[in-house]
């Protein structure tokens, strides 16, 4: 599927949805490795991580995720999808605002205050729960040439990037809640999953 936003925040949705790697995946408990060339293979492991995080939907996804042990991950805490009706009566998602971000290499500068962020993740599908994390942070990361950048952030965003560098820290969110919780809903998660 490949669609155009009608907006000037316009982005191609094009790539191949990859196959997300759902909890308890062994891929999902390591530790990534670093970045360390810039090439077309990255690019179009970028594209491809974009495009099926849009179709998930998502607003995040780490390369460990699709099973790839690489620091990075991308996101977009902006972006809308509406539900529409096509001439033949089927259903057709419109994506609008688009906000891309790409985050290779990150590496937390700072982090401060709290805040509780009802969160969920796409190898934990239909679970979700309240997650205590740093209010504000600071992140350096390279982008997909490997150039460097800084970002500050707050509220979604930051939660967003603690969420998805945990990943590649081998960390899923169910492990930042209190015993009891993780325990009650990794049970309820593996069982829904059985089927
Ligand atoms: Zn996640």
């Amino acid at each position: 599927m490949s669609e155009i936003a009608q907006n000037q925040n316009s982005y191609r949705l094009e790539g191949e949805n990859l196959k997300v790697f759902t909890f308890p995946a062994p891929i999902l408990k390591q530790i990534a490795k670093p970045v360390t060339t810039f090439d077309q293979n990255l690019q179009q492991l970028v594209k491809d991580m974009l495009f099926t995080m849009y179709h998930a939907p998502g607003i995040g996804l780490a390369a460990p995720q699709v099973g790839s042990s690489l620091r990075l991950f991308v996101m977009d805490v902006d972006f809308d999808r509406e539900k529409t009706l096509n001439a033949e009566g089927n259903t057709e998602w419109k994506y609008t605002n688009f906000n891309p971000r790409v985050f290779i290499n990150p590496v937390f500068k700072q982090k401060d205050g709290e805040l509780v962020y009802e969160e969920g993740c796409l190898s934990v599908p239909g679970i979700y729960e309240n997650v205590k994390r740093a209010e504000h942070v600071i992140v350096e990361y390279q982008d997909v040439h490997g150039a460097k950048h800084t970002i500050e952030a707050e509220g979604t965003l930051a939660v967003c990037l603690q969420h998805e560098n945990d990943h590649l820290d081998g960390i899923v969110f169910l492990e930042r809640l209190s015993p009891l919780k993780r325990q009650f809903l990794t049970k309820k998660f593996l069982k829904a999953k059985k089927g």
